[in-house]
């Protein structure tokens, strides 16, 4: 996969909270909670198997991903709670590939 240098909102929050994927609060103690939700993010939560996540979704397309139990957030995926940098679950990449040929069902 060819990494390409990003300027989208997810990025820049990311480089705001010191990219590093444990820091919750900004230089100025802003929540990164907050900071999603000021930049008018789209917030959604949901579950796999044993891992909560908060997605924050950016008005730009990209995302966040908190998974709430285990403390680690990351630029994340639209379609699912895979983190980028990791790629996604076995699972997840089947389904990508089947809605990529346009077999996923409506
Ligand atoms: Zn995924």
């Amino acid at each position: 996969m060819v990494k390409r240098a990003r300027k989208d909102m997810a990025h820049k929050t990311s480089t705001r909270f010191g990219d590093n994927g444990i820091n919750f609060y900004d230089s100025r103690s802003i929540t990164l909670d907050a900071a999603c939700r000021a930049e008018g993010a789209n917030v959604t939560r949901g579950r796999r198997k044993d891992d909560e996540f908060i997605r924050y979704e950016f008005d730009d397309g990209s995302v966040i991903i908190h998974c709430t139990n285990r403390d680690l957030w990351d630029i994340g995926y639209r379609s699912c709670f895979c983190w980028e940098e990791l790629g996604h679950t076995d699972e997840c990449e089947k389904k990508a590939r089947a809605a990529l040929e346009g077999k996923e069902k409506p």
